[in-house]
């Protein structure tokens, strides 16, 4: 319309100028003539009106132009050179209209397809995973109640599950999906993590820088306070871990199972699926998890074997995870609440224990994994993501959240809305057991478990909720940049500071190792854990504890990051207690440790176990139970490599270290390390070639990071 308006008034123009030329110049010959000048002055009859003086040299003149076809008068402004437009904001502009939830769904599915087969991204299948996951999480954003269909749907075009629809649905983890991808940075560190832990390891992200300014309220002191005598009394401390009672366990039913979980009605062996590979012993099998009966039995060898019966243990660790590994739609809020309740009893029950120093397994929460708990106080964008994560669940369950951040830690799992909550129902048990003092319960209660108890010996024992730190979190992986999204290493570094001060020893305990082979728990927090821990070591840190593997493993923390490692630089001891769970292929055990009464060092390790194999022959007959025995003393088992090291010398750090030196030049010691790992399990494989140099350098390896760095991954378990 404009620029057609333009050509006519150009025309014009063209029009009037021939005209005076011809009548002023015009030569013989058809030529025009030799110059022409114009007049000085512009000729105004050209048109009618003007919007300014068309004779005023300051300025072009402005002509009123009349459109003969819309019959409209163009304004002034469209041409006025003081007024130019930023934008044209007249014309229509005109955007899609807005899809309906189904047409999100649709078309996100269609853009994860369109991701998938794109050769833009040609072989970084890190950046077309970060795509796709920016697809699903503005999918969950827009229409949150399609995303986990979505996920569904993405899961069976990929073939990543043989259940979808029952493991990623709404009732199981798509409700759970759908908060962490709306909440989550999934085009940075966030999404890189997702990519990597749990859509096949496609991108590698390596551990966050740490800045440590003010991390610390003191330096660590340049000379360490003098070390406490030894009283030369040795206190008996049991360390129980990953009981993991089945109580649906089915004597009988088929125990070489294809899918976890086996020696359950509803499994077969896919390769005979009508006809029983090995049926269930009453005791237990390898592939499955605790029976009743085999949990009694051995619970009842506990202070037998260790000759506790009549004077007790002076305290009892149990570093997590009591409930079996059930698929999680099998899994329900009552089947976990009731499984901590049976337990704690049987303990209570039946061992003399002393006081029981408890910490939080990964497995014991619903849905197993996902437990969520935020520092509400300190960020306040943090607590409006969580109620932005928890609306939909108060929604469904028409429960309130007041009072909920009320506490400074102020702490959620996802069954932060019903009753009885979880951390209220575990801290209550520990309560009700007599295990822990007051403040520790109220502490552990409003905490997510994690607590502080201060014994009258002189020794600190704090417990983390290492769900925190655990790979399959999916909480975890909301802000991952904050190495301490929860406040749980805050906490246990205030409590080590307060420690240090009052010259107390302390042990942490907790259930997800924080290094190994580096699988399980996350680099940022367990790297900042081990800052702590070289912080802390060794004149307040004595020990410390974890289970979660079920193997009889063993971590060193050294100084500055583990750049140097030697005996000198060798700070810290991280025990992985064993499993009494048989699961997977390993047999049953126990730990005792011998510790000095005012050192709170460990003086050796004794460790028992049950052979697994042997239970078949227990069935059809009720005169015999199962057997357990007594497997290795640590001292005894290494002891002889390390020359120079007294009969009360502690089995420290520098120790471990120097045992692990023997190991490189005999690799006789790593196989003996590899037997014990498994607990003497026939089903363990032996550990050659790069098995033993793996091997040495996970137990150099305390925290994720120095793990992935330094190690040939693939050898952590012998499973
Ligand atoms: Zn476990």
């Amino acid at each position: 319309m404009l620029s057609f308006k333009i050509l006519e008034t150009l025309a014009l123009f063209t029009v009037a100028f021939s005209d005076l030329a011809v009548a002023e110049t015009e030569t013989a010959g058809g030529f025009g003539p030799s110059a022409y000048t114009a007049p000085g002055a512009f000729p105004t009859s050209v048109y009618k009106h003007y919007y300014n003086s068309p004779t005023a040299t300051s300025a072009q003149p402005q002509p009123v132009i009349y459109d003969p076809v819309s019959h409209e008068i163009y304004p002034l402004e469209l041409t006025d050179p003081s007024t130019l437009p930023k934008n044209d904001t007249h014309d229509p502009h005109i955007l899609p209209p807005t899809a309906s939830s189904g047409q999100i769904l649709e078309s996100a599915f269609q853009q994860i397809l369109s991701i998938a087969g794109s050769s833009s991204f040609e072989t970084n299948n890190c950046a077309r995973c970060q795509a796709a996951l920016q697809v699903g999480k503005f999918l969950a954003m827009a229409a949150p109640e399609q995303a986990p269909t979505f996920v569904v749907r993405v899961c069976e075009h990929f073939n990543f599950d043989q259940d979808c629809a029952t493991t990623y649905g709404l009732d199981q983890l798509g409700w759970v999906i759908t908060q962490v991808i709306a909440n989550a940075d999934v085009g940075g560190l966030d999404g890189q993590m997702i990519c990597s832990n749990f859509i096949s390891g496609l991108c590698s992200p390596t551990t966050t820088p740490l800045n440590l300014t003010n991390w610390f309220a003191k330096p660590k002191p340049a000379v360490l306070p003098a070390a406490k005598k030894p009283s030369g009394k040795r206190l008996k401390v049991l360390h129980l871990s990953d009981l993991h009672l089945d109580p649906r366990y089915t004597n009988g039913a088929e125990a070489n199972c294809s899918a976890y979980q086996c020696c359950r009605d509803n499994v077969v062996n896919s390769q005979t699926p009508d006809e029983m590979v090995f049926p269930a012993p009453r005791f237990g099998a390898y592939l499955c998890d605790t029976p009743l009966s085999l949990m009694l039995a051995g619970l009842k060898a506990v202070p037998i074997l260790a000759g506790t019966g009549r004077t007790g243990f002076d305290f009892t660790l149990y570093t997590g995870d009591l409930v079996s590994h059930d698929p999680d739609n099998q899994l329900s809020r009552d089947y976990v609440l009731y499984t901590e309740t049976v337990l704690y009893d049987l303990i209570k029950k039946l061992i003399n224990t002393g006081p029981v120093y408890p910490a939080l397994g990964n497995h014991d929460t619903h849905n197993e994994y996902v437990a969520l708990c935020f520092d509400a106080e300190s960020n306040i964008t943090k607590l409006s993501e969580l109620k932005m994560l928890l609306t939909p669940l108060v929604a469904s369950w028409g429960t309130s959240l007041v009072g909920v951040y009320q506490d400074r830690y102020a702490v959620i799992d996802s069954w932060l809305t019903v009753e009885p909550r979880n951390y209220d129902h575990v801290a209550g048990l520990w309560e009700h057991e007599g295990w822990l003092p007051q403040s520790a319960i109220d502490f552990a209660r409003s905490h997510y478990t994690a607590y502080m108890v201060k014994r009258q010996d002189g020794l600190r024992v704090i417990s983390l909720n290492t769900d925190m730190w655990y790979t399959a979190n999916y909480f975890n992986y909301i802000n991952m940049t904050n190495p301490d999204l929860f406040g749980m290493l805050r906490f246990l570094t205030d409590e080590l500071q307060d420690a240090e001060d009052a010259g107390d020893a302390v042990w942490i305990l907790g259930h997800v190792l924080s290094g190994w082979d580096g699988t399980q728990p996350l680099q940022n927090p367990t790297n900042l854990f081990y800052q702590i821990v070289d912080r802390f070591s060794p004149h307040v840190i004595k020990a410390v504890f974890w289970g979660h593997s079920h193997e009889d493993q063993l971590m060193i923390y050294y100084a500055n990051n583990a750049t140097s490692i030697s005996a000198q630089a060798a700070q810290a001891v991280g025990w992985i207690g064993p499993s009494f769970t048989t699961s997977r292929n390993l047999n049953s055990g126990f730990r005792v440790y011998e510790v000095d009464s005012e050192t709170f060092d460990i003086l050796d390790a004794h460790t028992w176990k049950s052979d697994v194999n042997s239970y078949p022959q227990l069935d059809k007959q009720s005169v015999r139970g199962p057997t357990f025995e007594y497997e290795y003393s640590t001292r005894k088992a290494y002891g002889g490599s390390v020359p120079g090291w007294g009969p009360n010398d502690p089995l420290n750090a520098s120790w471990w270290h120097l045992v692990t030196e023997a190991m490189e030049k005999d690799p006789a010691l790593v196989t003996t390390f590899n037997t014990y790992q498994g607990k003497s399990s026939v089903r363990t494989q032996p550990c050659t070639g790069d098995c033993i140099t793996a091997k040495i350098c996970y137990m150099r390896s305390a925290s994720a990071s120095i793990s992935q760095q330094n190690c040939i991954p693939g050898f952590g378990t012998v499973q």
